[in-house]
């Protein structure tokens, strides 16, 4: 048994070892039971409660502790304490957000990510069928007349369930300083900006040119801003026309946006395809 004088010295240790933004670094007001998640883990909403605990994990900067990008570290190096710790503070956090029954059948389990791996295979969604799925409804969602924020939240939609399923990987660098995550990351954006361009109406095809000459190309949110202020321009610009020809373009407006309830949902079944990049 470690006594209370040796806790107090490993702890002032730890605290003199672990800067405070390093993931291995615990609060003082840390402790195993606080995650307070909206509906803990059963055997019938895995994927939401996988999806708010990694967000919780992720916002106290631990979440390297169940995707695997922070490993077990060997017994000889100064770290190890604090690492236990803080992976014994995870399993605690982990096992108050789920069912009696499966906190049972968890316990063996000697890290978080064991945890983690073993509730992903007993609970999680066979992925490359959903995958497919995902990426099918991706081709086929199109503005169709639609707002561009509307569609642009279809997408988002889309894109966010891809991401828990298949998530961009986490480099094995922790907080990673090689950039690895960086370039992840754009690469993602770029597909993502290519994917928004392809089922936009095609008003919007200056502004596409426009935005894919731009170097280095922009982050997806400012290039949503951009089309969606072409957008605005374009109403507000409508709007200043002289009376007859406002009410012309109401009146095509309005047929044109008759069909809309029915294009919309054609937006996400349409079987017809417009050629990909990919
Ligand atoms: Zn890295």
């Amino acid at each position: 048994m470690v006594g209370d004088d040796a806790t107090k010295t490993h702890n002032q240790n730890e605290k003199e070892i672990i800067d405070h933004n390093s993931p291995l670094y615990l609060h003082a007001s840390d402790y195993p039971k606080q995650m307070h998640v909206n509906e803990v883990l059963t055997d019938k909403n895995y994927n939401d409660w996988e999806q708010e605990m990694m967000n919780l994990l992720f916002a106290k900067n631990k979440s390297g502790f169940v995707d695997g990008s922070i490993k077990r570290l060997e017994t000889e190096s100064e770290k190890y304490l604090p690492w236990m710790h803080c992976d014994a503070m995870i399993k605690g956090w982990l096992t108050t957000a789920m069912e009696k029954e499966i906190r049972n059948n968890v316990k063996y389990a000697k890290t978080a990510t064991e945890i983690w791996q073993d509730l992903k295979e007993r609970f999680g969604k066979e992925s490359a069928p959903k995958a497919y799925e995902l990426k099918q409804a991706m081709n086929n969602t199109r503005q169709d007349d639609t707002t561009v924020s509307a569609y642009y939240t279809r997408l988002r939609v889309l894109w966010d369930e891809m991401e828990t399923i298949l998530p961009t990987p986490r480099c094995s660098c922790n907080g990673c300083s090689c950039g690895l995550e960086k370039k992840l990351t754009e690469l993602k954006e770029k597909e993502r900006t290519y994917e928004f361009f392809i089922g936009l109406d095609d008003q919007f095809s200056v502004i596409k040119t426009q935005i894919l000459a731009m170097k280095p190309t922009p982050k997806l949110s400012t290039v949503y801003h951009l089309v969606a202020e072409d957008d605005q321009q374009r109403m507000i610009t409508a709007s200043k026309k002289p009376a007859r020809e406002v009410a012309a373009f109401q009146a095509s407006f309005q047929g044109r946006r008759e069909p809309t309830r029915n294009s919309q949902e054609k937006g996400w079944t349409k079987t017809e395809k417009r050629h990909r990049f990919h």
